[in-house]
């Protein structure tokens, strides 16, 4: 099976870096976008994001192999139920949404009759809309697939080699396990950056612009995090409920105890935590996952 064109619903972030990133790394691919904001159609098509931006989804889909939805996971099912009419019968539906087992069901709701591969390229920034996206974005990051057991092999094949040909390496791992997973590694971090910054926001004794103004290398952190799109996290929420409960009462008894260690003067537990936690930043850095610069040299592509 091969890739020959791809079809981008949703020009945000993601999709504008799936489309320039196709561009770079494998130009004998055609790209077709849409989106459902006219602004935003106009601005993907200014600034080259894919081969020809279209008026509605029918247009982009209609020649596709692949159809890769590049929208809020809370939008999924609206989005991919507009094109059944319209798809080439073998193209291969896939995603980029955050969260994988409520984006299966959306997709096969929608498109029973498809071959569907939910994905979920691990990489982006606080920033969206079309002017955020750049070509390297998946360069060394993971990409997982969480195909269902009874999917085509052989697209698969086609799915993980169009990931590996943007820069990506692909790992193939079942939608429940991802949602866990990331729940530990993205989802419950972001949620603690809202927090605290919402807290810290609230506190009445220190005004919002001393907050601003002595903001701290940890505090300046949580901002650049929760000032990630809204409407994005919203809905990773929503349809990773049951993950991200159950990581977040986990993390909830680690920080009482962490209340009591504080209070009864042990500095013992603090110290053990903060030594086993160093020691997991170094294996971050040495699996090539970031890197010493500050916002992981974030700042080059903007
Ligand atoms: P984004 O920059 O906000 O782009 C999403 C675009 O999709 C917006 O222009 C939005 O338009 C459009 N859209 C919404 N519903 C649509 C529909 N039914 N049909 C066509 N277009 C529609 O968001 P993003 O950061 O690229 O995120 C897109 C997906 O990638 C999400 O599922 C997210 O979970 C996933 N993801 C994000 C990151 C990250 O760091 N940002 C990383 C990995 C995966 P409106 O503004 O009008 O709604």
């Amino acid at each position: 099976m091969s890739i020959q064109h791809v079809a981008i619903l949703g020009l945000g972030l993601l999709g504008g870096s799936v489309g320039l990133a196709v561009r770079e790394h494998a130009n004998s691919i055609s790209t077709t976008g849409y989106d459902r904001d006219a602004d935003v159609r106009g601005r993907a098509a200014a600034l080259g994001l894919v081969d020809e931006v279209c008026e509605i989804p029918a247009d982009a889909v209609r020649n596709a192999d692949l159809v890769i939805l590049c929208v809020p996971v809370g939008a999924m099912e609206t989005a991919a139920s507009e094109l059944a009419p319209h798809l080439k019968p073998n193209a291969i539906i896939s995603d980029v949404g955050s969260s994988k087992e409520s984006v299966t069901k959306a997709l096969t709701n929608a498109l029973p009759a498809h071959t569907i591969i939910p994905a979920h390229p691990v990489a982006g920034t606080e920033h969206s809309g079309p002017e955020a996206g750049f070509a390297s974005l998946f360069t060394n990051r993971w990409c997982i697939l969480t195909p269902p057991l009874d999917v085509d092999e052989t697209a698969v094949a086609a799915l993980s080699d169009f990931w590996a040909k943007l820069g990506a390496k692909v790992e193939i791992m079942d939608a429940a396990h991802h949602d866990l997973v990331l729940a530990v590694t993205s989802h419950i971090p972001h949620l603690i950056a809202y927090t605290i910054v919402g807290t810290a926001s609230d506190l009445e004794e220190v005004t919002r612009s001393e907050v601003i103004k002595y903001s701290a290398g940890g505090f300046r952190d949580f901002t650049r995090i929760a000032a990630s799109d809204p409407v994005m996290w919203r809905d990773v929420f929503l349809n990773n409920k049951g993950a991200v409960l159950e990581v977040l009462g986990r993390f909830t008894e680690d920080l009482t105890a962490l209340q009591r260690a504080i209070r009864s003067g042990d500095g013992d537990t603090l110290h053990d935590l903060f030594s086993r936690t160093r020691a997991i930043r170094r294996e971050v850095i040495d699996q090539g996952q970031d890197d010493e610069r500050p916002d992981f040299g974030r700042k080059d592509h903007s």
